[in-house]
Order: structure tokens, then sequence, then C-alpha cells
């Protein structure tokens, strides 16, 4: 059965607006659709109306225009991460290369890879296709280095990349001067740019796609909490769905199901988002139009220039308390507001005396393994994806893809990456996976400030390694 400690706001428009700027700037009103309203029969049902439920819902429909679709909501469409995230389109798997290989082969690895490439154009595709006026621009992503160790972990990620087979055209390092081309940030001491990403705003694409999944045909019922979820059957509190699919599509959201609470660690990321920018801060800036931005830090930053001129910018570092992994209160942290304004100060001075406008987070759902997850199983009629780390804007579209394909039994590419049927193991029990969250905030935070003081490598994060993605 489905918990409900997610701080719901049950209806209430400037509730949701609050949740995030993104949630906050959407023009129409966030009046939830009709909540389910009786016993009903279709082909797939799916639970969550983020970019992985709404992509499965659009792509199945595509493929197969008579399939009778609902996707229920236990809020809104967009209430999740899928509508408060960093609006990094960003391509490069979600998870650890390494597992993938194990699993898979590196081939399979190098195909991921370029899929992913891919998925940042399907996604314009849509969008246009769609008009979903979410100011979707694929300018790429610069990831800045500005102390020794940073510039260190800059180039062997570069290296390894160019190791598994991609190539300058995927990812370079740069110098400074030439990064400043892109952003003039305060002294970097190197850079890396990939073309392969781009700038969204992430409430308008998720609430776009629910409006374009509806005018294809999909029913969503928001306000509809799935209680229980059995073989080919959904219980809603006012109904039951019966289908011969059932789609799990709430990522950290998931850990709040009976039997499935180690299945994730729910890690908070949080942002902050500054007021416009005036012309002569954004003049001094020299922000690249739609380009992302990311430090090098453990605890890295994440950040665009959104359409009206403000700086989001966000990181991780919020631990959960012991037993109540998922909750609002989580969604504003003192500290990590002050590390991200501390990063707009030291980095882009142009910005310092802006204010901050607002801040808000959401959970990530974090695997065992950091490895994502695409599941079907036609027997137990019963599909699911998610688990992408904090990477899910590209990788829920290549998941909603890969789950049309194998709904529908289509033998695509899509359907042998290495993801497919990949079910990481579980998190330790508590305390233990409460307090592996902790310490990798505590000590890559301390890791952070000790290299940011000395300019050396710091080796403690050797000490969460068994915790963290390997590469
Ligand atoms: C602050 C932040 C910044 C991020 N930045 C980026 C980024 O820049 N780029 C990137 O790629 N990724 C980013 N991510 C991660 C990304 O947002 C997520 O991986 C992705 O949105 C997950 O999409 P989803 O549809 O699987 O899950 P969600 O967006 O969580 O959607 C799940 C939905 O299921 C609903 N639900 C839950 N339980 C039930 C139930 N029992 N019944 C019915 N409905 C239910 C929820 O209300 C929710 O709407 C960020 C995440 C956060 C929190």
């Amino acid at each position: 059965m489905a918990g409900n400690d997610n701080g719901n706001d049950n209806g209430n428009d400037s509730g949701y607006r609050a949740r995030s700027l993104w949630l906050g700037g959407i023009d129409a009103p966030l009046t939830p659709r009709a909540a389910l309203g009786g016993d009903v029969a279709c082909d797939v049902v799916i639970i969550g109306a983020g970019f992985t439920g709404l992509w499965t819902a659009y792509y199945l429909k595509r493929l197969q225009p008579d399939l009778r679709i609902i996707v229920v909501e236990r809020e809104i469409a967009g209430f999740g991460p899928s509508g408060r995230n960093g609006g990094w389109a960003s391509a490069f798997i979600a998870g650890s290369p390494g597992v993938y290989e194990r699993r898979s082969g590196r081939d399979a690895v190098l195909r991921a890879e370029r899929e992913t490439f891919d998925a940042v154009t399907e996604i314009g595709r849509v969008v246009a296709e769609e008009q979903i006026e979410c100011g979707f621009e694929h300018s790429g992503s610069l990831s800045l280095a500005f102390t020794g160790p940073q510039r260190d972990r800059l180039i062997a990620g570069v290296r390894s990349k160019h190791a598994r087979g991609l190539s300058d055209i995927d990812i370079r390092v740069l110098g400074s001067e030439e990064s400043a081309g892109y952003v003039r940030a305060r002294e970097p001491l190197a850079a890396s740019f990939t073309p392969h990403c781009a700038r969204i705003d992430p409430g308008r694409l998720v609430r776009g796609l629910a409006d374009a999944c509806e005018r294809i045909g999909v029913v969503i019922h928001e306000l509809t909490p799935a209680t229980w979820i059995l073989p080919h059957k959904v219980r809603c509190p006012n109904g039951v769905i019966s289908a011969p699919m059932v789609v799990r599509a709430t990522e950290a959201y998931t850990t709040q199901i009976k039997g499935e609470a180690r299945r994730f660690l729910p890690l908070y990321s949080l942002m902050i988002a500054t007021e416009p920018l005036d012309a002569s801060a954004l003049d001094e800036l020299g922000w690249a139009s739609g380009l992302t931005v990311s430090d090098q830090h453990h605890l890295f930053f994440y950040a665009q220039l959104t359409t009206d001129g403000r700086i989001a910018i966000g990181g991780r570092g919020a631990p959960y308390r012991l037993g109540v992994p998922i909750s609002d209160l989580y969604e504003r942290n003192d500290a990590v507001r002050e590390r991200l304004t501390d990063s707009i100060r030291r980095h882009f001075p142009a910005a310092a005396d802006t204010e901050i406008a607002q801040s808000w987070g959401g959970p990530l759902g974090v695997p065992r393994d950091w490895c994502m997850s695409v599941v079907c199983d036609h027997t137990a009629g019963f599909a699911w994806a998610g688990g992408y780390s904090g990477h899910g804007v590209v990788a829920a579209n290549i998941a909603g893809r890969t789950l049309a394909d194998l709904i529908t039994r289509r033998d695509t590419d899509l359907v042998h990456l290495p993801w497919v049927g990949h079910v990481p193991r579980r998190w330790e029990p508590e305390p233990l996976r409460y307090l592996a969250s902790k310490s990798i905030v505590a000590v890559l935070g301390s890791a952070d400030n000790a290299e940011d003081r000395t300019g050396r490598t710091a080796r403690r994060t050797t000490l969460v390694r068994p915790f963290v993605m390997s590469r």
C-alpha cells in the first residue's frame, strides 16, 4: 500500500505553485484534473504523472492509438521532482558505466551513451511537435573546476569517457580563457564542455506533456493515489482500475509503497533561484543562452540561466531523518541554501547582490548501485522504471520509449540497453541506509571544504566509496 506522507497539497493551487519556481511560473491554473470516479478497465494503467509515467503513456499511445491508457497521480502532473528539477536535459548514462559494462559488455555501454545523446534531440523534437513552450535550448553544458583537485577530477572524467569510445566532439577539456566564451565565472582553472545537453523549464515540459498525452487520448486522473497495487489491478480511494499491464512510475516515492521501502535511497536535492538579473549583470556574466553550468565539487552545483534571466542553481546535501525518508520538511534547508548562495557569490560575482527569490527541493531515487532500471514482466502484468540518481530528465524519456516497446513486444535497440531488466539489490535496512545517507553528505561536504582550503585532494571520500557510485 502506498503511504501518503509527502505533504499533500490536496488541490491547493498556491500550495502546488510553492513547490518550485517552475510550477509557480505556469500560466494556467494548477487545478487538479478529475479524480477517478469508480471501477474501470483499461489496457495499461500507469501510476505517477511525472516524466516516466507521462513519456510511457505518450509513446504507448503514439505506437498503438487504440490502447486505453489511464494515468493515476496522487497530486497533480509534475508534482514530484519532474516539476521541480534543475532543468538539465543532460546526456550521459544515469549510473555507473562499470556496473552496466559488467552486465552487458563494453559496446552496450557505448550504445547506451549514444542513446542518451539522441534522447536530448528526441525531447526537442516532441517539444516542437507538441508546441510545448518550455524554453528548450540545446546549447550544451559547461563544467568548471576551481581548484587543483577539481581540475584533476574534471580531466580524469573526460579521459574516462574518451577511453570508453567517446571523442572530443562529445566532451572536451577547455582552458579558462575558452570557458569564458561560455560564461564569465570567477577564475576557473579549467572546464569541460559537452554539446549533449539542453536547458528546459521542467514544470512547463511536464505540464505540457500531460496536456499532449490528453490530446491523443490518454486519461489522467489527479488527486488519485494508488493505495494498493495488485497483479492486474490498482486500487484507489474511489475505485479499482483493472488492466493487463500495470506500470509503476513513482521513482523516489516508490519507497513509500509496502514492501518497497529499501528499493531506493531517497536523497534530497535542493535548489534556489535568484530574482531576474539586470542587464548589466547579464552583460558582465556573458552566460551563453541555454547553457547549463556545473562545478566539480563532490557535492557539485548544477545551474542554468532561466528564460527570464535568473540563475537557478541546485545541489545535494540534505539528509533525511531516521524513520521518515520522504517529507516536505526536507525540501528547504538553510545550510544548503547558504552553500548555494555562496556558490553564486564566489563564482558569479556579477550576480552576487541579486536577491534569492525562491528555494525548493525534492527526493532523488538512488538505487544501491546508482544504476537505473527499466523492467517489464508480461507474466506478472507489471512494469516499472526509475532509479535515475538525479539524472532522470533524459533517462525518463528513454525509459518511457523503452517501456512502450517492451509493453507492445517490439524488439528494438532500446529493449537491449544495459538497464533493461536490471534490478539492483536493495539498500541495507535502517538504520544503515540512514547512516549511509548522512555520511555521504557529511564526508563529501567535508572533503569539499578541505580541498577548497588546502588545494589538495581529500582522501576521506574513500570512507563512503561503498555507498556511492563507482566509475
Ligand atoms: C531538486 C532536483 C533537481 C534535479 N535536477 C535534475 C536535472 O537537472 N536533470 C535531471 O536529469 N534530473 C534532475 N533531477 C532528477 C529528476 O527530476 C527525476 O529523476 C525525474 O523527474 C524522475 O521522474 P519520474 O517521473 O520517474 O518521478 P517523479 O517526478 O517523482 O514522478 C512520480 C509521480 O508519482 C506520484 N506518485 C507517487 N506515489 C503515488 C501513488 N501511490 N499513487 C499515484 N501517484 C503517485 C508523485 O506524486 C509524482 O508526481 C532532479 C531532482 C531534484 C529533486
